[in-house]
């Protein structure tokens, strides 16, 4: 079965791997958030590709949810000698992830050739595909005035209280992209935050049409447990954006574009509210992915309902 993840760097991701470890059972395509992408040391980062290239691979560093398990940090601390800011930890493995991007894009590569031909490197089956090739960074609009998005949430912590979103940059999807949501047999909308992983690739020219022409085949899973993120700030900017915070409140901004709806099991009284108000088909599951088990099973839950 032909599976297609729309993904940023937690809970989409933790998600895709379940898909993943369903093995020869799924052909796995995820389209990844690159909103997040900024310059570090001169440096192209682009935090949700990579948590997804190391989680894939195994490299990842569990207990964080991203960087390299067992990085050792001198670069950085030669960094901080030199007087280069850092407050974006960069591993000394993790460094080589991005001169290796970096030099290649320099070259004229597309950043989806550079990113496939990681993940081949590292053993990886999936496709990770990067939304655009395109500069297409979120820019937050705070009580503290507009943000990078590393800036809000890294340098200071994603204190600042979120007004809007906008991007730097007017991004095209990419052929591969829009192919992946086209020809899949599911479509899932991974559990990541709505505002700043899941719009940021919605948002480019064609996309949010394209999932919305397979929506008989798409579902949504709620990042929203029991009225709150279980990790980041998507709970408090729902409610500084206006939305409620819940996982109806997360299945009204997708209600144009998909049928079925997955919510936690925490929040099964509002199953049948989301049925009535939206006229999705809801189902709840287990959705918090603790173990690779959980996430096995949750991506296993998914492909039955298809
Ligand atoms: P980011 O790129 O690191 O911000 O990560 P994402 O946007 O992919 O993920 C953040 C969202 O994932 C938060 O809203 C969390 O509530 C949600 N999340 C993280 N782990 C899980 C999980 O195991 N289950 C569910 N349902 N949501 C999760």
């Amino acid at each position: 079965m032909r599976v297609t993840v729309l993904a940023g760097g937690t809970g989409g991701t933790k998600l895709a791997h379940g898909f993943a470890l369903l093995e020869d059972a799924v052909d796995l395509s995820i389209a990844a958030n690159v909103g997040d992408d900024t310059e570090i040391h001169g440096l192209v980062v682009s935090p949700d590709v990579d948590t997804l290239l190391y989680t894939l691979s195994g490299l990842v560093d569990r207990e964080r949810g991203w960087g390299i398990a067992g990085d050792t940090m001198s670069a950085h601390a030669q960094f901080e000698r030199l007087g280069e800011p850092t407050w974006f930890t960069v591993g000394d493995a993790d460094l080589a992830t991005h001169v290796h991007r970096t030099r290649r894009l320099r070259h004229g590569d597309r950043l989806t050739d550079v990113v496939g031909d990681m993940a081949v490197s590292l053993g990886i089956r999936a496709r990770v595909l990067p939304a655009t090739d395109d500069r297409h960074r979120t820019i937050v609009e705070t009580d503290v005035g507009a943000l990078a998005f590393q800036e809000y949430f890294v340098r200071l912590r994603q204190q600042p209280v979120v007004r809007a979103v906008r991007y730097d940059g007017v991004g095209q999807p990419t052929p591969e992209v829009l192919e992946a949501i086209a020809s899949a047999d599911l479509v899932v909308i991974g559990p990541s935050n709505p505002i700043v992983s899941i719009e940021p690739i919605l948002v480019l020219p064609g996309v949010r049409e394209a999932v919305a022409a397979v929506r008989a085949r798409t579902v949504a899973v709620s990042p929203i447990v029991a009225g709150r993120a279980l990790k980041g700030p998507a709970d408090r900017m729902l409610e500084s954006l206006g939305h409620e915070v819940s996982a109806l409140g997360v299945a009204r901004l997708y209600a144009d574009i998909v049928e079925h709806f997955v919510v936690d099991e925490a929040d099964a009284d509002l199953a049948p509210r989301i049925e009535e108000e939206l006229g999705l088909a809801v189902e709840v599951l287990p959705t918090v992915m603790r173990t690779d088990d959980d996430r096995r099973r949750l991506a296993a839950a998914l492909v039955a309902l298809a």
